[in-house]
């Protein structure tokens, strides 16, 4: 899409089946479809002051709304699992959050803070600048700068707007689906009008419907492991950029970040194939953020200005 994003691009499969030829044909009116759907929205690309980088976010509500919307998931999550306002837990969390926003340059914004009472090993930001760090996660650190790490992360995802971005994507991609399945169903009931027999027309036209509806789940399940879930992977790795970008600023030391990260992917060495995740691996993203972190200090006060997402994130 704006920074050569293509969601129509679908990999081939590295031995094409019979199947493959088929849904190839069809990708086609996948790619029209999507040029129907982003018609227009193109024009409207915008340069995310945060990351440099320039972000689809066309069919994107507005920021006030979506927060408006996230909300209610923000009172349901804490009805749902009992909250702390154990000082070592929130006092702590709070004061993080208070250095981090100020690097972040984002200190004028209401911050809302939360941590739940379990141990889940994990932490989330809601639109509208709600961060829930779960106690499982903050006893997993070994001190501030690795929660720093985790919420220099989180406010990298609300500076780089990436809520928007992705609910634009997967308003895109569901267009693009439903226009091309529209276009390819149009497609094979005219080859029906060839039939002889009213019977022979009949079965065409139902085989015409199955395939369409077959094509339709395909196309979607394609669309989510082939363009929205990396799409993530790269959110994801912009985020921790920024994240260490504010540590740096906030006077914490970033490469805790990678010792976070080492730590995480020590504990978990069993976790599933990163490419079926939104999330990259421990390791990698110990080592990306090693790289970068290396790179920026050489910088000295020039340094964590750009981003550098390698190309292939
Ligand atoms: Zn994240």
């Amino acid at each position: 899409m704006c920074n050569a994003h293509n969601p129509t691009t679908v990999d081939t499969p590295l031995n094409p089946d019979p199947e493959a030829l088929y849904r190839r044909q069809f990708l086609k009116y996948i790619g029209a479809g999507s040029a129907v759907a982003a018609g227009g929205a193109l024009a409207s690309c915008t340069t995310n002051a945060a990351t440099g980088r320039s972000q689809f976010t066309a069919f994107a509500p507005s920021e006030a709304s979506l927060a408006n919307a996230a909300a209610q998931s923000w009172t349901e999550v804490k009805r749902q699992t009992p909250t702390t306002n154990d000082p070592r837990y929130m006092g702590r969390l709070r004061n993080i959050g208070s250095r981090i926003s100020q690097g972040a340059g984002r200190a004028d914004k209401p911050w809302d803070y939360a941590v739940f009472d379990s141990d889940t090993k994990n932490a989330f930001v809601l639109p509208g600048n709600r961060v829930g760090f779960y106690k499982g996660m903050m006893d997993f650190t070994d001190n501030d700068d690795q929660i720093a790490a985790i919420m220099g992360h989180e406010v990298g995802h609300v500076a780089g707007a990436h809520a928007r971005e992705r609910y634009s994507q997967m308003m895109l991609g569901q267009l693009a689906i439903a226009g091309g399945t529209i276009l390819a169903g149009s497609q094979l009931q005219k080859r029906c009008k060839q039939a002889t027999t009213r019977r022979e027309y009949n079965d065409c036209m139902q085989s015409a419907g199955r395939n369409t509806q077959y094509l339709q789940a395909a196309l979607g399940m394609g669309f989510q492991l082939g363009v929205v879930l990396p799409y993530g992977r790269r959110q994801e790795l912009e985020s921790d950029r920024l994240g260490v970008r504010y540590m740096a600023k906030s006077g914490y030391d970033p490469y805790q970040a990678v010792r976070l990260w080492e730590k995480m992917g020590a504990e978990s060495p069993s976790r599933g194939p990163e490419f079926l995740s939104t999330h990259p691996t421990p390791e990698r993203r110990a080592q990306e953020l090693s790289d970068y972190i290396t790179a920026q200090q050489k910088l000295g006060s020039q340094g964590y200005r750009t981003l550098d997402i390698p190309e292939d994130a």
